[in-house]
């Protein structure tokens, strides 16, 4: 590919990842530039990392400040720089925002640390102790491999005054190596699965997708456990054949830890990682590798979508209908689509798995857009676990008790057989609530307008909007009489309360985001549990993804009414996807599986539609209902969100954007509010909304950015736009 140059003191248009809205141009320094270069800049006092966009030329190049470096790593591609100018017009993001999250790589602008490590050196030592053997017998171990001292002494079991004996005695030498140690090749043939017909077919076509070299999306449906990994992982080795570079997204980085190890299975080595909870030093030498074109395969989180790949060839979004993959803070973008913008731009496949697609996805697959392979049977002799409603109506409950008669001898009969069983409930914590039962004051948080959840086992109240925390109160903070503070509704850690009453003899794991530190000891508890070290599982939505319980014969889902409640357009469809992807827990192994759901609307379409497993008439009554009512995926939306520390401010804007929304109405679009957001005060700032409704061809984003073009914004005041919003807090 030829890349523009632009010789030395050329003006050249720098873009830099801070909030401004345009090009700054700089001299371009001895030895010129090319476009798409990194480059370090002079920025008032400071010095920033920033791209290279094209020719300057506004001013006279002689008064220009210069490139101070040029940094030594892959120009961006073109084809990156226009995946950012797409993304940042489709979101209504400042370019230079879009530009952050893909140089958001720690120490991008230093040359590749080096480290010392020590080796095997031509000297003898002149007395050979147990200590020095051991030292010396490691390095032989390992071949010639070099470790970085204290890697060493921990190796061999020696203190460091061990190793420098040794290294007086020339025994061991001390040499220089990169830090960002090349990634193992993965091998594409290393070890494939033989596959059940149904699988071969959806892998030929994947393969023959990946190998066309254009552009395409496929939607890969399939029950949990009918093996959409292992067809992917095709899809995978096909690209690595071809040469091309792969991305898979996972929702979770508790999944990543299960993932690579498959991966370690199938291609003979492990790829590379992108997410949060990989290290600095790790995520920097991904990056580098990825540019590099190094790493083959990178597993990461939504962010990975901006890493700097040198030929792309797939991106695979597993469990593509999850609430994760759309961001919500800072740049609003949804991964599933940026997936499908950027592998659009170079000529890449896409393929979006799951068990229940997002409404999105299916009608996309439905209107032809996207191809469509489905996996009807679970992989091996693995059942599709019954299914049925537990009517709460007729069931005798007493006070603060959560578990019926019915679901209680379900579990006893489970237990009694060696058997797990999993209790489902979508919320953390003890209670939701904490209420004096004196005056009736509910305990909120002092920033935002948002209860606050009792943690029993942090004993501690914590908002979980802003994370904010403090002790149960004894005495009631409005009315101050002691000892009346109550817990009001279930919580997971209460539920497993009431389940060690009930079951004092059974062994109970609770399962719930907030009670890891990390992945990898998230990773552990799974493992413990999947390999039956506990007999009652209570979980959060965590447990719906991707974990194999093979010992799980019994899913209960305690409150199948839960999210069937509050006005979210998409309420129906996230509680199928949640309920379904919960209840494919059980019965994955040989025994076969049930999965039982308490509800006091048993009758309700949605419970119904799950009941029957008529999937497909689901998503078609669903799609109907949103034609209807021209809402996405059949219509547009967007949400806007003003805020502010001064409320009646927050709501003059507000009004102030709703009288002067000609810009919207010229589209046909409809303007909705302003009203206070659900959440109408988050971190001492209050919160009004604003909905933006318009057909489905509409130039919906031109339009919002006409409109909101004439808005000054007064100080304190902010504005977002969140176009296709999911949730609407
Ligand atoms: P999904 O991604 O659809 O939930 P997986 O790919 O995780 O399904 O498969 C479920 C389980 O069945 C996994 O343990 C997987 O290794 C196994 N499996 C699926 N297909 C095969 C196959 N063809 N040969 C051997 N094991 C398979
Ligand atoms: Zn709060």
């Amino acid at each position: 590919m030829t890349r523009d140059f632009f010789p030395e003191g050329a003006a050249v248009a720098v873009l830099i990842p801070e909030p401004l809205d345009r090009f700054l141009d700089y001299k371009a320094p001895a030895g010129g530039v090319f476009h798409g270069a990194f480059v370090e800049v002079p920025l008032g006092p400071r010095k920033v990392i920033g791209v290279v966009w094209g020719a300057g030329g506004r001013f006279d190049p002689a008064k220009l400040r210069g490139i101070l470096r040029v940094i030594d790593v892959p120009p961006m591609r073109t084809e990156m720089q226009a995946f950012l100018e797409r993304a940042a017009d489709y979101t209504l993001t400042p370019l230079s925002l879009m530009l952050r999250l893909a140089t958001r790589v720690p120490g991008l602008g230093t040359p590749p640390a080096m480290r010392k490590l020590l080796r095997r050196g031509k000297g003898e030592p002149e007395r050979m102790t147990d200590a020095r053997r051991r030292v010396l017998d490691v390095l032989e171990e390992y071949g010639g491999a070099g470790f970085a001292a204290g890697e060493l002494s921990a190796l061999a079991g020696v203190s460091s005054g061990v190793l420098k004996g040794l290294l007086e005695h020339g025994a061991l030498v001390q040499v220089a190596a990169p830090k960002d140690a090349p990634y193992p090749r993965l091998d594409p043939a290393f070890a494939g699965k033989d596959l059940s017909a149904d699988q071969r077919t959806a892998a030929t076509k994947l393969r023959e997708a990946v190998r066309s070299g254009v552009y395409g999306t496929t939607l890969l449906k399939g029950v949990t456990g009918s093996g959409k990994t292992e067809v992917y992982l095709e899809a995978v080795a096909e690209a690595l054949e071809t040469g091309r570079q792969a991305l898979v997204l996972l929702p979770e980085i508790a999944l990543t830890v299960e993932f690579l190890d498959r991966v370690e299975k199938r291609f003979g080595a492990r790829p590379a990682e992108w997410h949060s909870g990989a290290t600095q030093a790790e995520r920097r030498r991904c990056w580098k590798a990825v540019a590099e074109g190094g790493a083959q395969l990178v597993v990461g989180a939504r962010s990975a979508l901006f890493l700097p790949f040198r030929d792309l060839g797939l991106v695979v979004v597993d469990e593509e209908h999850d609430g994760s993959y759309k961001q919500e803070e800072g740049v609003h973008y949804h991964a599933r689509d940026m997936a499908v913008l950027r592998a659009s731009l170079c000529s890449a496949q896409v393929v979006l798995a799951s068990a229940t697609p997002s409404l999105e996805s299916w009608a996309n697959a439905e209107a032809g857009k996207y191809a469509r392979i489905d996996l009807h049977e679970r992989f091996g002799t693995a059942e599709l676990p019954d299914m049925g409603a537990i009517d709460m109506r007729t069931e005798a409950l007493e006070a603060n008790r959560w578990l019926s008669p019915t679901l209680v001898s379900e579990v006893h009969k489970r237990l009694v057989a060696g058997e797990q069983s999993l209790l489902f409930l979508n919320r953390r914590g003890f209670a939701p609530l904490t209420l004096c039962r004196a005056c009736g004051h509910q305990v909120g948080c002092s920033e935002c307008d948002a209860r606050m959840v009792e943690h029993r086992f942090q004993k501690r109240l914590i908002c979980h909007q802003c994370g904010a925390s403090k002790p149960v109160p004894v005495e009631c903070p409005s009315c101050g009489v002691a000892g009346k503070m109550a817990p009001v509704g279930p919580g997971v850690e209460r539920l497993a309360e009431e389940a060690a009453g009930l079951f004092p003899d059974a062994k109970i794991a609770i399962l719930s985001s907030d009670l890891a530190e990390t992945a990898r000891a998230l990773k552990a508890r799974i493992d413990d549990i999947a390999a039956g070290g506990a007999d009652i599982v209570i979980g959060t939505q965590i447990v719906a993804k991707g974990h194999n319980f093979p010992h799980l014969t019994l899913v209960g889902v305690v409150d199948a009414d839960l999210g069937l409640q509050g006005g979210d357009l998409r309420a129906a469809e996230k509680s199928f996807q949640l309920i379904r992807q919960v209840a494919g827990r059980a019965g994955r192994a040989e025994k076969p599986g049930v999965a039982l759901l308490q509800s006091y609307q048993p009758e309700h379409p949605v419970i119904r539609a799950i009941l029957s497993g008529d999937e497909e008439g689901f998503w078609r009554a669903e799609a109907d209902a949103r034609r209807a009512a021209n809402v996405p995926p059949y219509g547009r939306m967007a949400g806007i969100v003003v805020s502010g520390p001064d409320e009646a401010a927050v709501f003059d804007l507000a009004r102030y954007l709703a009288r002067n929304a000609g810009a919207l109405t010229a589209i046909g679009a409809h303007l909705f509010g302003p009203a206070p957001a659900p959440v109408a005060r988050i971190r001492g700032r209050f919160r009004v909304r604003l909905l933006v409704k318009a057909d489905k061809g509409a130039a919906l984003q031109g339009a919002l950015r006409a409109w909101l073009a004439g808005v000054k914004l007064p100080r304190n005041l902010r504005v977002t736009v969140d176009v296709d919003p999911q949730s609407f807090y």
